[in-house]
């Protein structure tokens, strides 16, 4: 009797160690299943923080990139189109109005007597209004017509799908906005400038660019020569 109730004694003792074994490591298991969670938040967050970085860093490159695109075609002080541009387009403006049977204007435009707002003003008060005048040009020709800066106070405009007379008519409602623009500088309000142009068009003075740039020119260079503010056809049209 008395070894039986030893026996049973020792049984609960035994299922009383086991069980406490069993929960030392039931807490064990759920402590170390807590650290893994805190830790894989905390993962999951410096993902988040990383990812996002990442997605501000390539929103700064690809700004970049466009800046450095826009840059490389662009005139910094009027916006328009530089040289470059021009001459990288003309080609497939050229050949697409050729494959159209269509024509394609080339105006050389020069502004008058621009030294004079140098030196009456300033250098500044020039580059400003070379800066107002390509906005103006920007925004008073069709989407379509290419307009660039040509050189200091020159610029190139091609005009697609357009014959001598279209040409004419565009650069006369551009000398009409030209006229009517005013700027103000310091206390002036400086008005009542004007631009000479040479008009060559494709096919007929010419079948690439540089033709059509020569007889432009040679028509801008008739216009100056004709007390300037006018557009004149390059003869042969
Ligand atoms: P014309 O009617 O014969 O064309 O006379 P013009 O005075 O316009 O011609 P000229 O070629 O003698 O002078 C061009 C002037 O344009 C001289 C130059 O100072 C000015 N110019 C050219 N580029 C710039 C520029 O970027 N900024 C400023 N402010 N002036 C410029
Ligand atoms: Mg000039
Ligand atoms: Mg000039």
């Amino acid at each position: 009797m008395t070894s039986e109730r030893l026996t049973n004694r020792a049984s609960v003792k035994y299922d009383l160690l086991k069980f406490d074994h069993e929960l030392r490591h039931a807490r064990a298991e759920r402590d170390r299943a807590e650290r893994q969670r805190r830790e894989s938040e905390a993962l999951n967050r410096q993902l988040e923080r990383l990812n996002n970085e990442l997605s501000r860093k390539m929103r700064e490159v690809e700004e970049l990139q466009s800046r450095l695109t826009s840059e490389a075609v662009h005139d910094p002080l009027t916006q328009l189109f530089n040289r470059r541009y021009l001459d990288s387009v003309v080609p497939a403006l050229l050949s697409g109005s050729a494959r159209r049977a269509s024509t394609l204007a080339v105006a050389l435009i020069d502004l008058d007597r621009f030294k004079r707002v140098n030196d009456m003003y300033g250098h500044l008060a020039g580059d400003k209004v070379l800066m107002m005048i390509g906005r103006l040009f920007s925004s008073a020709l069709r989407p379509s017509d290419v307009i660039c800066r040509y050189g200091g106070e020159e610029f190139c405009i091609v005009l697609p799908d357009t014959d001598g007379e279209g040409a004419t008519v565009a650069l006369a409602s551009l000398a009409e906005r030209l006229r009517a623009m005013a700027v103000d500088w310091a206390s002036e309000t400086l008005t009542g400038f004007t631009f000479s142009a040479g008009i060559a068009v494709a096919p007929v003075h010419g079948q690439n660019f540089a033709e059509l740039i020569s007889a432009a020119d040679r028509a801008l260079y008739a216009a100056k020569g004709r007390c300037r503010d006018r557009a004149i056809i390059a003869p042969g049209a």
